[in-house]
């Protein structure tokens, strides 16, 4: 069967206690963000490792009432006993499974981790969900286990063409590889026990509380340091960029009206080359923020040795989920991105805490 044939259709999903995993992370964080303000009746269990990735003052202005409907937990979803305590502790009926490790620039440093985490970890939260919802999973809408995938296990296209859902998987990274693992685990979940799964693969995100590693908001702080902003190679490569935000949306209406056994690709029509996203970002900053600096921030770019296996582009066609489930981003290019940078300007403390590594020792308020 191909990737994309759902094994059996579903009605509407109504999630009531959802397991969000990664939810310390940049996408998680503003997911649970965008559940709890969306559905006051959701209670989420976020499980989360608190790698380096993961930090608890992403979610520590919740107001009272999502507070309330928010449960921290301290732990690795590759750790067994913990998953099973958790779906028999709480009446779980959804799984919204996003932590992973998911730097490439890490994977190729130190990829067993993105193994261990990636792969088995997937495979641990599978197989506790499966025991848990033994009886009630076959074609059963009351449960869902939806898994966030990334459109890098498509991997490089050429100057043309769209990532489908029917694609082939071809992914280059040690990080893309172990994602398009966790894929077929999770197909081969629903096609052998009929766990009620969906997939959605979505482009790079941008938007509030991205880790300042990753290109734009490691561009936005090195600017304001008055730091080299390094671009790979002659900064050609292309993304295509979706606000976080967006993606919280799309992920929100597959568990709710996604039908079993699908993949949706997720993404924004917006492709930018990194050396022109670098340009915005200065100019946009040069007006937000002016550096007095002879050249603007522009002046600050460095070209460094490309990364091995860069893929050169990616760019998804998102007609599916726009057709069957009537989702489309909200936000355009030019008003995510203004968004973003007058948010790290306004969380700057958020950003020095990071960068100087503060953030690490600082894990108040979560359970283990
Ligand atoms: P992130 O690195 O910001 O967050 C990952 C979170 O997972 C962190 O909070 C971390 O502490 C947690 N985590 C890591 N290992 C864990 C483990 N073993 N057990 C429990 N928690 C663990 O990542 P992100 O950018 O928010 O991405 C979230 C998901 O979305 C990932 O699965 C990623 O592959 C996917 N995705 C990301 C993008 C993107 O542009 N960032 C695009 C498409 C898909």
């Amino acid at each position: 069967m191909h990737p994309d044939q759902s094994s059996s259709s579903s009605a509407a999903h109504v999630p009531r206690v959802a397991l969000v995993t990664g939810g310390m992370g940049f996408i998680g964080s503003n997911l649970i963000r965008h559940l709890l303000a969306s559905d006051q009746r959701l209670v989420v269990i976020n499980l989360d490792a608190l790698t380096y990735a993961g930090n608890p003052a992403n979610l520590s202005d919740l107001p009272g009432d999502q507070s309330c409907r928010h449960h921290a937990v301290h732990g690795d979803i590759g750790d067994e006993a913990l998953v099973g305590r958790l779906f028999a502790e709480h009446a779980i009926d959804t799984v919204i499974h996003l932590a992973a490790e998911s730097h490439v620039d890490r994977s190729i440093d130190g990829p067993m981790a993105f193994v261990q985490t990636n792969v088995m970890g997937t495979a641990t939260l599978l197989h506790a969900a499966r025991q848990a919802w033994a009886g009630r999973a076959a074609g059963a809408a009351s449960v869902r286990f939806h898994h966030v995938s990334t459109d890098e296990v498509y991997g490089s296209l050429g100057e043309t063409g769209l990532f489908t859902e029917s694609t082939p998987y071809d992914p280059s990274s040690p990080y893309s590889a172990s994602k398009a693992a966790s894929d077929h685990l999770v197909r081969a979940w629903a096609r052998t026990y009929g766990l009620p799964v969906t997939i959605s693969n979505c482009s790079n995100n941008y938007g509030p509380y991205h880790f300042p590693e990753k290109l734009i908001p490691l561009m936005i702080a090195n600017a304001l340091e008055g730091k080299p902003l390094p671009v790979y190679g002659a900064g050609a490569n292309v993304r295509d960029w979706l606000y976080v935000e967006d993606h919280a949306r799309a992920i929100d209406r597959i568990v709710r009206a996604g039908v079993s056994g699908s993949t949706y690709n997720v993404g924004g029509h917006n492709e930018w080359k990194n050396l022109d996203i670098v340009h915005l970002l200065c100019d946009t900053l040069d007006e937000l923020r002016p550096s007095g600096r002879s050249g603007g921030y522009r002046s600050l770019i460095a070209f460094v040795k490309d990364r091995p296996g860069h893929d050169l582009r990616y760019a998804i066609d998102a007609g599916k989920i726009e057709r069957e489930l009537g989702w489309k981003p909200v936000e355009t290019f030019a008003t995510g991105l203004r968004k973003t940078v007058q948010w790290y300007l306004d969380h700057q403390e958020w950003v020095a805490q990071i960068r100087s590594g503060r953030y690490r020792g600082e894990r108040l308020g979560v359970a283990s």
